[in-house]
């Protein structure tokens, strides 16, 4: 983020806020870290989050849980001072200057508590997560546990009704056509749901119904472009997104 900033020649004492869409450890592992150089920055995420950035020990234990060696190489979570944080509350809108507004839409499902951004005037969404995870064109999805499927798809419906023109993925880059690519996440959701909980009720594991997975959504061929490192971590997330998406069955079975 540090060096973005220098290639856009914008010092880290002129920022203002740092936005988080979640507080996972990828998107905000280093937010206490960046504040020693953003004297001014005003950490604005949601509310029920705010604890776990001040004090981010169950954080990081959640993250080595969940994702072992990769939240090592993240590396330790640093506590984010209590005065530099702000709650961001359902459309509430952050001006940045010269115009631009950003409207804060409170979006559950990849995270509790997990939030998009809009801007209205350029008609661009920042999505978070909340439209999965985007890799050169290709759209998966990440939903893991625990997985509120209707909050889920909820939050996907109000960022529709935005109509947005342009989404930015977290992961990765902005793309036109975002109504489409909303409502394309949309049905994979279900798809994937469908056919990992169907799976899971049969008794399949989590590499089967990858494997499922991939001969249903020729999306998931971006898993073939990815260096071996890449790839690990893309598989690793893709088995906590289908932990998610079966768990109803694991369960009730
Ligand atoms: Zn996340």
């Amino acid at each position: 983020m540090l060096s973005a900033l220098a290639e856009l020649k914008i010092s880290p004492d002129e920022i203002d806020y740092i936005i988080l869409t979640h507080i996972h450890i990828d998107h905000a592992g280093g937010t206490g870290t960046a504040l020693r150089d953003m004297p001014w920055a005003t950490v604005l995420a949601h509310g029920q989050a705010l604890r776990h950035l001040i004090d981010p020990a169950k954080l990081w234990e959640a993250s080595l849980k969940t994702l072992g060696d990769l939240a090592l190489q993240y590396g330790r979570i640093e506590p984010v001072p209590e005065d530099r944080l702000a709650a961001a509350t359902d459309l509430m809108t952050v001006e940045l200057g010269g115009g631009l507004v950003l409207e804060v839409h409170l979006t559950p499902g990849h995270a509790a508590h997990h939030l998009s951004l809009f801007d209205r005037q350029n008609v661009v969404l920042i999505a978070g997560e909340a439209a999965g995870v985007c890799v050169n064109g290709a759209v998966r999805m990440a939903t893991p546990p625990p997985l509120k499927l209707e909050e889920t798809l909820s939050s996907i419906d109000r960022l529709i009704s935005l109509e947005p023109e342009t989404i930015c993925y977290s992961h990765f880059g902005c793309y036109g056509g975002a109504v489409g690519r909303l409502r394309m996440a949309r049905s994979k959701l279900l798809a994937w749901h469908e056919t990992a909980d169907a799976a899971a009720r049969e008794g399949r594991d989590p590499e089967e119904i990858l494997r499922l997975l991939r001969s249903e959504d020729r999306d998931l061929d971006y898993l073939d472009t990815l260096s071996k490192d890449a790839y690990r971590r893309e598989h690793d997330l893709l088995v906590n997104t289908i932990a998610g998406l079966s768990q109803s069955a694991r369960q009730d079975g």
